[in-house]
């Protein structure tokens, strides 16, 4: 089983950047959440966790505490940038060498095939997640929430999809993620309410309409 640890930045009381009618912390949640969804449902063996999966405030220390915790084989922080400037970037721990490097790597390439951000390429930090997680650990700059044109790339739905779909297939490639041979259809009273890959979703999916629907089927496509 590998664990993946996505944290979302910011949250609660702490807004994180704004610009452009938009706050970092949402953003940010999108993302992670899409993310996780993306990789539970598309692969074999992968476990994740988030630091938060709703607008609720937790402390950078909860952050790395968590994951420590819990034995996260990777740790993937998502941030949008401000301060005036354009594109995409992200941050491994100064000199922290393979194999973060490498994931930083995959991680970086995968997210900029599927968005059009300009590379402003692979960084490092003494960022507080990256030094305090006792595995590999990445921090991801989406754009600049102060920028109007990564605001208004920021703004669309479907440019979020991307972003987190370019961290999901990072993410897999780099733990070498096993794709889901099948995809389970869950049909409640002949309607169907999801097709997923991964076991626990078809399960909570299952359970979502327990109760309310007279017939429930799973059928393996
Ligand atoms: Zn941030």
């Amino acid at each position: 089983m590998t664990k993946i640890f996505i944290d979302p930045g910011h949250g609660g009381t702490d807004t994180g950047a704004t610009g452009n009618g938009l706050l970092e912390k949402n953003l940010t949640l999108e993302i992670g959440l899409q993310v996780r969804d993306i990789l539970q449902s598309s692969y074999q063996d992968v476990e994740v966790m988030m630091s938060r999966s709703s607008d609720i405030t937790v402390s950078l220390e909860q952050r790395t505490t968590m994951a420590n915790n819990w034995g996260a084989n990777l740790f993937v922080a998502v941030h949008i940038n401000a301060g005036g400037g354009t594109g995409y970037e992200d941050y491994v721990y100064p000199g922290v060498g393979l194999p973060t490097i490498s994931y930083q790597e995959i991680i970086h390439s995968e997210i900029l095939k599927q968005v059009d951000f300009y590379d402003r390429g692979k960084k490092e930090a003494n960022f507080y997640v990256l030094r305090e997680t006792g595995m590999p650990a990445i921090l991801t700059e989406n754009g600049f929430i102060d920028t109007l044109e990564d605001a208004n790339k920021l703004k669309d739905p479907s440019f979020l999809h991307s972003i987190a779909q370019g961290h999901a297939n990072g993410i897999a490639r780099a733990m070498s993620l096993q794709l889901n041979p099948y995809t389970y259809r869950v049909i409640a009273d002949g309607k169907q309410e999801g097709a997923y890959s991964n076991y626990d979703n078809v399960l909570s999916e299952v359970e979502e309409h327990l109760g309310e629907a007279l017939k429930i089927e799973v059928e393996k496509v």
